[in-house]
């Protein structure tokens, strides 16, 4: 028995370990396009490797059927992954809803596992694109260049096509449809947005505990505690990137997505209207420039009252009207950003969409249309939030493709 494993990143690695355990008779072989293993893994989590969550729940997980992620990640929990991670020498530890290696180095956690699969005897094979995949008389040949290579049971573990400079490369819907499997369209996730950048660029650099919410067609869809940073190009930061699945999807549908910061979010408005009313009393010396000091970030302070179109910045406090001062304070509680775009698949950390699930059985992941054809991760359309919901799936999915290979017995 042959398993070849298309893709070592992070679910094709856990495939193959996942196989040798089932069958330490068999042998795999994991094709990597790349020059080396784990490429994308080492740059997770800002290099840290948020590689699990506290809360699985499906809610985390989008796609047409996202459903279909259920089976892998009840049958590899977070348990039993914790388990799977410590075997190998990587203790995890939390922050928060999210879990980390350890050591905080995602590095280490590409190590661990390229350590398990020599040590289980899987080849890894670097610098070997896999062009096709042909079945004939029961076996899969698979073409790269100046290579052919015979399995009896194939592993897609290409991943999707975001961040191609990680190895995003969409090589895997290819080589999937050959078979008849169908991917429904694809959309950059976890990823920056751009807004009409006229106060964002002022404010590059920037970074600002909020709350941050999307608007759909006048309605919100969902909100996210968490820091946002301003860009000459529009918004980042973790709120933004946890948000940005959604505005896409969104701007997809021909639909307008405004992204809605409060910028004091720890300061209801009569508290914040009372503050400020304060100030034109206790500051009505100063001018508008220095009013908000000590309220906000001062960058932040001035541009707000720049885009509330409180002029000229000499006038004093005490000049400003009881109009003014309410439309001060919804700029600062409800300050709009119209989404026009993303920073693209180049820049994403994941691909929403992807080969679709209804040609897999849930259960094995094995292919319904081609015995002996497995896929897993993001090759397929389930992707998840930001908060290592992303790698929990790779995980999951990988384990249980590996496994399922394994207990094919051919
Ligand atoms: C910057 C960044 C940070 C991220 N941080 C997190 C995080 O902290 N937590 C989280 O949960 N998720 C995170 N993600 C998402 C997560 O990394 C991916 O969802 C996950 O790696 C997907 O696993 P995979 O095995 O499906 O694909 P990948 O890990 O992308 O692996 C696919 C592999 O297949 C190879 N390949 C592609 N085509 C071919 C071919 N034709 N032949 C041979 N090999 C091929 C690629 O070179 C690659 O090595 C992050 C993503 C990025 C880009």
């Amino acid at each position: 028995m042959m398993l070849a494993v298309i893709g070592a990143g992070a679910s094709g690695l856990c495939a193959a370990i996942e196989y040798k355990i089932h069958r330490p008779d068999g042998r795999v072989c994991v094709l990597e396009r790349g020059a080396r293993a784990g490429r994308k893994l080492a740059a997770t989590g800002n290099g840290r490797c948020n590689l699990s969550s506290a809360d699985l729940s499906l809610k985390h997980y989008h796609g047409q059927h996202p459903d279909f992620a259920v089976p892998a990640l009840m049958r590899y929990n977070f348990n039993d992954t914790r388990a799977f991670f410590e075997r190998i020498g990587i203790p995890l530890r939390r922050e928060g809803d999210k879990y980390f290696p350890y050591s905080f180095q995602a590095s280490a956690v590409v190590d661990a596992l390229r350590l398990e699969c020599a040590r289980l005897g899987i080849d890894i094979i670097p610098q070997t694109p896999v062009s096709s995949i042909q079945k004939q008389d029961g076996v899969f040949l698979l073409t790269a260049p100046e290579k052919t290579l015979r399995a009896h049971a194939v592993v897609v573990a290409c991943g999707g096509a975001a961040n191609a400079p990680l190895g995003g490369t969409g090589d895997g819907y290819t080589l999937l449809s050959a078979f008849g499997h169908g991917v429904t369209p694809l959309f950059p996730s976890i990823v920056q947005l751009k807004t009409n950048p006229e106060h964002t660029r002022a404010l590059a650099g920037v970074k600002q505990d909020a709350l941050t919410a999307l608007y759909i067609g006048g309605k919100k869809i969902r909100q996210e505690r968490a820091e946002v940073l301003f860009t000459d190009y529009g918004l980042s930061g973790p709120a933004i990137l946890q948000l940005s699945g959604l505005a896409v999807r969104a701007l997809a549908q021909k639909k307008q997505p405004v992204i809605q910061v409060d910028l004091l979010p720890d300061l209801p408005l009569p508290a914040l209207l009372a503050q400020l009313h304060t100030r034109t009393v206790q500051l009505g010396h100063a001018s508008l420039e220095h009013y908000l000091i000590g309220l906000v970030q001062n960058r932040v302070g001035l541009i707000a009252l720049k885009a509330a179109r409180l002029k000229p910045l000499s006038r004093s406090a005490a000049s400003l009207e009881e109009t003014e001062i309410e439309t001060l304070a919804a700029q600062l509680k409800s300050w709009s950003f119209h989404v026009q775009d993303s920073n693209g698949m180049k820049n994403a950390q994941v691909t929403a969409g992807g080969v679709e699930t209804a040609g897999f059985d849930a259960d094995t992941m094995q292919s319904r249309l081609c015995p002996g054809l497995f896929a897993c991760g993001e090759v397929l359309d389930i992707d998840g939030d930001c908060g290592g919901y992303n790698l929990q799936w790779a995980w999951s999915s990988g384990r249980l493709a590996g496994a399922s290979a394994a207990a094919l017995g051919v």
